[in-house]
């Protein structure tokens, strides 16, 4: 029976230092001549689909679909050379414990992000971490990160051969909204404060384990896999 792992991407396991929401002010710049302040738009838990709605909410910008590709086509040139002029990382423990994982023919690694797929796999290839993900859900199209989670579960189902039981299916992130889609699939959550959530403002979601980061990798693999 395989353990299926469902890993969010920022601030779990790399921080692009600001240059997914850098990447998109600079193609709303770019495509629509607008600019910000954009600091009352959340961005942490939520989906680029949602972020983005948003931002062209904020400047009366229609969603039409001609609108929307012409922002996509800028944002996706844009966000490899934001990530390299930003001051990103691989958060601590994270290589080692993909490494680990992977060589596992127990365990099966998917993404439950609510990043674009394609700046999700820009964001992981910039580290050389994005072979470690088969699968996932993303967030293209939905607003709700519930709705992520059923697509990364959903895609989890297609990957396996064999079927997913619950107490073996972990989803692991950095916020609320993390904990609470993994609840909405059934899935056990590991919280990790690497993100902009501390420690004390992640507990009262719940989740069944938490940490300050991944850096304890023995740790993380006892619970994620026993
Ligand atoms: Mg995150």
């Amino acid at each position: 029976m395989k353990t299926v792992c469902l890993f969010d991407i920022d601030g779990t396991l790399l921080s692009a230092g600001g240059a997914g929401q850098h990447a998109m002010e600079q193609a709303l710049e770019e495509v629509f001549g607008v600019q910000g302040p954009y600091h009352d738009i959340p961005a942490a838990g939520r989906t680029d689909w949602a972020i983005t709605r948003d931002l062209f909410a904020f400047h009366d910008l229609e969603v039409t679909d001609h609108q929307w590709q012409r922002f996509l086509e800028a944002y996706l040139r844009l966000l490899p050379i934001s990530m390299t002029t930003k001051n990103g990382q691989v958060l601590p423990g994270v290589n080692e414990l993909l490494n680990e994982l992977s060589r596992r023919d127990d365990v099966a690694l998917g993404l439950l992000t609510g990043n674009l797929e394609v700046g999700a796999r820009l964001k992981l290839r910039h580290f050389d971490i994005d072979h470690h993900f088969h699968f996932g859900g993303y967030g293209d199209s939905h607003l709700d990160r519930d709705d992520v989670a059923r697509l990364a579960h959903r895609a989890a189902g297609e990957h396996l051969t064999t079927e997913i039981h619950a107490d073996r299916l972990w989803v692991i992130g950095d916020t609320p909204a993390d904990v609470k889609c993994g609840r909405a699939i059934g899935a056990k959550v590991l919280a990790v404060a690497t993100g902009i959530h501390s420690i004390s403002e992640l507990e009262p979601s719940r989740p069944d384990d938490l940490r300050e980061s991944l850096a304890d990798v023995d740790s993380v693999l006892r619970t994620l896999i026993g």
